[in-house]
């Protein structure tokens, strides 16, 4: 679902920039579809996220956006530098969500990706998807190891020390058979006591192999509805106009 969207929601009014993207480079994640809708063609990445992004600008500048969310199904400092650069001028000032495995996250990089964009402040996600480690590690296939929550936290608190405007946010997986309706609980309070925001994903099975659904319960439902941030059902409630 690549292309250009105006959303409103929990998180208020906000422009959100699904772009292309080299296949990820862990690409082990046993639920993951991103593959479906990456290239490995760099000028073909490079053409499509321009298209994407100026026409971004050019609504963000005229329907007054202040938030601006870009996603590319992986990590935001895996894309091609042409696309960071063109990212700029939308970042500026504004407050501007990215999307990133933990390895990728050190203290140079948050620094070195506010000189560039300067946003007003910088969220960045993380999905940590269960607080469970077995659960991570051994069925979703994450690697990211408890290890790198604990290191994730001494970045965020140092930080924070250092008055930057950064945020970590964290994805909490739910719907998949994988994960009982307690983990998900579990998570949730966990990640909400030491990050700055939780997103609940619900899991949409894509592939035969991949791990199957599983019923949400009306008692889940509302607990993620009160406590996360934000809940994502799954893409239905998109409203815009698709630009590829
Ligand atoms: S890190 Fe993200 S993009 Fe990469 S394989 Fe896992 S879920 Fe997919």
């Amino acid at each position: 679902m690549q292309g250009l969207f105006r959303l409103n929601d929990k998180l208020g009014r906000r422009l959100v920039l699904i772009l292309k993207n080299y296949p990820c480079s862990w690409g082990k994640c046993s639920f993951c579809p991103f593959h479906l809708e990456q290239s490995t063609n760099t000028w073909d990445i490079i053409v499509f996220n321009r298209r994407i992004i100026r026409e971004a600008i050019r609504l963000a500048n005229r329907e007054n956006y202040e938030r601006i969310a870009v996603f590319n199904g992986g990590s935001f400092s895996e894309l091609p530098y042409d696309t960071v650069n063109e990212l700029a001028p939308l970042a500026k000032n504004r407050i501007f969500e990215i999307e990133s495995r933990s390895n990728f996250i050190t203290d140079d990089f948050v620094k070195n990706l506010l000189r560039l964009l300067a946003p007003r402040k910088l969220v960045i996600r993380i999905g940590f998807e269960v607080a469970d480690e077995e659960i991570r590690e051994k069925l979703l296939r994450k690697g990211m190891p408890d290890s790198e929550i604990k290191r994730i936290l001494w970045i965020r608190q140092y930080l924070g020390e250092e008055g930057l405007p950064v945020e970590f946010w964290v994805y909490v997986l739910f719907g998949i058979e994988y994960i009982p309706d307690e983990k998900v609980v579990e998570s949730v309070k966990f990640f909400k006591k030491y990050f700055d925001g939780v997103i609940a994903i619900k899991y949409k099975k894509y592939l035969p192999e991949h791990p199957e659904e599983k019923p949400v319960s009306e008692k889940l439902a509302r607990f993620l509805e009160r406590e996360a941030d934000l809940v994502d059902w799954g893409g239905e409630e998109w409203d815009i106009e698709k630009k590829n």
